[in-house]
């Protein structure tokens, strides 16, 4: 009867495992993918990544752990680096270096027309060249 405890406390803490690496690889997932989608780092291939790896490692959960454990650091490691900005028109958030919002594919860049270098919509001088820009006035109303 005692043995019986035990196989059943086992199973128990073997079902707890299995769905925690479950829940851990989909959040990984989920956490990974928005944090690509900011960067237009092919969100769907990573975001896809860790769950699919830890579905294919759930019956060894130290696999799922050594797959999190050095993954996401490598993940942290290749994504594109830059500042975090708010898109103008739709207020999603996106990385310095793009030229358009991974959001709503419109432009969060405009041309000097002086040196042809890329600055902030924002911006009413060039940061590279100091040459006034033309000011943003929202998509709208360009006709
Ligand atoms: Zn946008
Ligand atoms: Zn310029």
């Amino acid at each position: 009867m005692s043995e019986d405890v035990v196989t059943n406390g086992a199973a128990a803490i073997h079902l707890i495992i299995l769905a925690l690496s479950v829940v851990a690889s989909i959040v990984a997932g989920i956490l990974v993918y928005r944090d690509a989608k900011v960067r237009d780092y092919n969100p769907f291939v990573w975001g896809l990544l860790f769950p699919l790896l830890g579905l294919l490692s759930l019956r060894n959960p130290i696999q799922v752990a050594i797959i999190l454990v050095v993954g996401i650091p490598a993940y942290l490691l290749l994504r594109p680096k830059g500042e975090i900005k708010a898109c103008p028109h739709c207020s999603g958030k996106y990385i310095d270096e793009l030229a358009f919002c991974p959001h709503c594919k419109k432009e969060v860049k405009k041309e000097c027309l002086k040196c042809h270098d890329l600055a902030d919509l924002d911006e009413a001088r060039c940061p590279h060249c100091g040459a006034p820009m033309l000011m943003y006035e929202g998509r709208e109303s360009r006709h």
